[in-house]
């Protein structure tokens, strides 16, 4: 586990690369978000967003693996691209489904096609249920940061994470966590908000500490009927502003040893950092979604049809970089509901996630469901790390002044 304190440096579930932003005016796309499995899984959760998803338009397709020839032609053309710093993140479904095979042979392009004093990270969000000692001891000698699947104690987290006999999951991926540990793999875990623990903050956190999690993620569940009503596991905003607020009571104390991502990315804005988590950028085009068969999207949340940008066997990443769709879904962002144009938290939230936007009504003009859930945590925690951070840097830190010019 990484032993890094939670305040600095700072890293998300997405690495960020240190390299540049823009190139010239085109935004440049600072990282993939790889689907070598495309969004086949071994589990049947019931919660899942990627599952039997109508507007996926991969669905119906038998066989969904990443081939050797595209995986090349990914490696060699992104690493030209992105060259000096490449970061690469696997995710599905479930991507350990692609084998251990796969990622060797991707370890072995990276080293034929990059170039001397190039730095590559890989990093891969995973249910665990397939680790064993031959995964872990490749993560390790690769340098790999995980994330791992976890919704809390066995009663919790079997209640929605099951696989396709019904059967939980939680045993066997405590069986794994211990793996990575022994092996001495970098791992956070990934925790979804759910009906089933957003109520439990305390006994959540007590359990992650009480098996040595020292980074964890918290990610919201908001789905929602076609009617726009919500599903039966969804949170409400106030569940999830309460659940942050009384985690963070809860985090404070042991804030030099335990990260908590969403506090990190707060102390990031807080500091004029650009935050990991792409929720609390100004606009949504910081990376791309690689698809199975090469196809390239600007969101893992909008893999349909009309948010296609291209393939990698036919497109340049530079010409994918400049596509007008892109510009256009990354604008999405900018569209700020009237309520955040007065907010005082605007230069730290930027009105939220487009997808908590268009979940109930399918419009992207509306403001983020878990709005009054941002205030909330955003009211608690700005003082005490804006504190924090003086220490830490020696100088007195403001809120970022408000955006009034996007980059589009
Ligand atoms: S829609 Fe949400 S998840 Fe997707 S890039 Fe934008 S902020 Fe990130
Ligand atoms: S906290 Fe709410 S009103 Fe403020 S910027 Fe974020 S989404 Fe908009």
């Amino acid at each position: 586990m990484s032993s890094s304190s939670s305040l600095f440096p700072m890293m998300g579930q997405m690495p960020m690369t240190g390299g540049p932003t823009w190139l010239g005016s085109t935004p440049r796309i600072s990282s993939l978000l790889i689907k070598p499995a495309s969004a086949v899984c071994n589990l049947d959760c019931s919660y899942c967003f990627y599952l039997d998803r109508d507007a996926d338009p991969y669905k119906d397709l038998p066989a969904r693996r990443m081939t050797d020839d595209t995986l090349e032609r990914l490696v060699d053309t992104y690493l030209f691209y992105s060259h000096p710093q490449s970061t690469f993140a696997f995710q599905g479904g479930e991507p350990t489904l692609a084998g251990l095979p796969f990622f060797e042979k991707l370890i072995r392009f990276q080293q034929q096609y990059g170039r001397n004093g190039q730095s590559v990270s890989n990093a891969l969000q995973t249910n665990a249920v397939l680790l064993d000692d031959n995964w872990a001891q490749f993560f390790r000698q690769y340098n790999w940061l995980l994330g791992v699947s976890l919704d809390g104690p066995e009663e919790i987290n079997d209640l929605y994470r099951y696989n396709r006999a019904g059967h939980g999951t939680w045993k066997r991926v405590m069986q794994s966590i211990e793996c990575l540990k022994k092996n001495g793999v970098d791992f956070n875990i990934l925790c979804v908000l759910n009906a089933a623990n957003v109520e439990r903050p305390r006994e959540i956190y007590q359990f992650y500490k009480s098996i040595g999690i020292d980074n964890i993620q918290y990610i919201p569940l908001a789905e929602f009927n076609p009617d726009g009503s919500r599903m039966p596991f969804t949170i409400t905003p106030e569940q999830y502003g309460r659940f942050l607020c009384e985690t963070f009571d809860l985090w404070w104390p042991d804030r030099k040893k335990v990260r908590i991502r969403f506090f990190d990315n707060i102390a990031e804005a807080l500091a004029g950092q650009k935050p990991g988590s792409c929720t609390m950028h100004e606009t949504c085009d910081s990376y791309c979604v690689v698809e199975y068969n090469g196809d390239i999207y600007p969101c893992d949340f909008f893999v349909e049809g009309g948010w296609k940008l291209g393939n990698i066997e036919v497109d340049s990443w530079t010409d994918i970089a400049r596509r007008s769709r892109r510009y256009g879904f990354a604008q999405k962002k900018t569209l700020a509901h009237p309520e955040c144009q007065v907010c005082e938290y605007q230069s730290i939230c930027h009105g939220g996630c487009p997808k908590f936007r268009h979940g109930p009504q399918q419009r992207f003009e509306d403001l983020d469901y878990f709005c009054s859930a941002y205030k909330m945590i955003y009211s608690k925690a700005t003082g005490p790390l804006r504190q924090e951070l003086k220490k830490i840097l020696g100088r007195e830190v403001e809120a970022p002044a408000m955006h009034s010019i996007s980059p589009y």
